[in-house]
């Protein structure tokens, strides 16, 4: 006779919806038992095996999901460009704008000006919004520092969050984000500094787990883009690429030659680059939210994606200049109202196949035996409720690595 399984804590009494290979796959009355912080059994309460629990946690109906996944943010930066969006519609010009010292630079300045600990405090402001709607775990880029030093003290601010925060932090070094105030008119220049001294220190002290690069007319050529995707590639550093967001330069179908984890905004990809991405398993991340701000008018070839089996993710992107967006749920709303997602793509965009856009699906991003016990329970009746809604807040309970965690908020 076959002793009966114990487990740390057995949760039930609601649908788990478990976005096993990106559908909703919904068990009703289901249960779920959680040992050392990882899913021990899961599945329809009639059908449990005997296990010995140490906590029963029952849910009075409502859905479970598992933890969302932010996989694409600019969440550590310093200042804010609040004055700047108030300019742009007081109708000052792009322009004089940017003659003023602003955009992406004034970012950089207020970046550089900052202390790691001051950098700190306010980026944990910002996550606290995240987490409160179920983010068990997101990557941050750096960017804002573009020079040596600067950007170290990103990434170590955004490796400092993910040890000090209930959440799950990856970092991304986009070093090649724009071309510095130093290196104007130069961008090979940089890129050489990037490639030949940066990354290498970047992977010595393991300060990022993947390299990104934003391959566009005004910020880095395609030809630019691969020399630091090479660098990255030598070093042992997946990559991922903000690709087609105002052109089209075939960025994602580059990115797809080195088995890119994703290729990000999309925009303006074809049906070519949705075949190379497809035949790579590079995952195409949308961002409705700088879409929506900077009212771009081109949208992602979604149906390309589908037809060739593009897994697509969905992200916040948030950041001071175009997506200034501090919820995954208006995310995924506006993924469905602008690009036409349906709320089970938009849901499966923000669990399983963003933990594939972090390299990391093989233990997250669904509700399976043997993964990371990160789930959120909903008090909502279907699990399109969380697309649906346009804002207000939805108190769930977070299951974070197998223990409640309390909200910051
Ligand atoms: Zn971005």
């Amino acid at each position: 006779m076959s002793s009966p399984l114990t487990c740390d804590s057995l949760w039930s009494g609601a649908t788990f919806v478990t976005l096993r290979a990106g559908q909703y796959h919904a068990i009703e009355d289901g249960a779920l038992a959680v040992l050392r912080g990882k899913i021990l059994w899961i599945g329809p309460k009639a059908e449990m095996p005997e296990i010995h629990a140490a906590e029963h946690h029952r849910f009075a109906g409502g859905i479970v999901l598992p933890g969302f996944i932010d996989c694409h943010t600019h969440l550590v930066f310093g200042g804010d460009r609040s004055a700047e969006f108030e300019k742009r519609l007081n109708g000052v010009s792009y322009a004089q704008i940017a003659a003023e010292g602003g955009g992406i630079i004034s970012t950089v300045k207020a970046t550089r000006a900052a202390s790691e600990d001051e950098l700190l405090a306010s980026a944990r402001r910002r996550l606290n919004h995240l987490l409160a709607e179920g983010v068990t775990s997101l990557e941050i880029k750096s960017g804002y520092g573009l020079d040596i030093d600067n950007e170290i003290k990103m990434l170590r601010v955004i490796r400092r969050l993910g040890e000090q925060e209930p959440v799950e932090v990856y970092a991304t070094c986009l070093a090649a984000h724009a071309i510095p105030p130093e290196f104007s008119g130069d961008g090979d220049g940089w890129i050489e500094v990037v490639c030949n001294q940066l990354l290498p220190r970047v992977a010595q002290e393991k300060l990022a787990d993947a390299v990104d690069a934003f391959c566009e007319h005004l910020a880095f050529s395609p030809a630019q883009t691969e020399r630091v995707f090479t660098a990255a590639r030598e070093l042992g550093l997946p990559v991922k690429l903000h690709a087609e967001q105002l052109s089209p330069l075939a960025g994602s179908s580059l990115a797809a030659g080195f088995d890119a984890l994703s290729a990000d905004h999309l925009e303006y990809a074809t049906e070519a680059d949705a075949r190379a991405m497809a035949e790579s398993g590079t995952v195409a991340v949308l961002l409705p939210g700088a879409f929506y701000l900077l009212r771009e008018k081109q949208h992602p070839p979604v149906a390309a994606f589908r037809q060739h089996g593009v897994p697509m993710a969905v992200a916040s992107d948030a950041n001071p200049g175009t997506s200034t967006a501090l919820s995954l749920r208006l995310m995924l709303n506006m993924a469905c109202t602008l690009f036409g997602l349906t709320p089970e793509e938009a849901l499966a965009g923000v669990t399983i196949h963003a933990a594939r856009a972090l390299g990391i699906q093989a233990s997250h991003g669904s509700l399976e035996t043997g993964k990371i016990a990160n789930f959120v329970h909903w008090p909502v009746a279907r699990p399109a409720e969380l697309v649906y809604w346009l804002g207000g807040q939805l108190p769930c309970t977070v299951i974070y690595q197998g223990e409640r965690r309390e909200s910051s908020l």
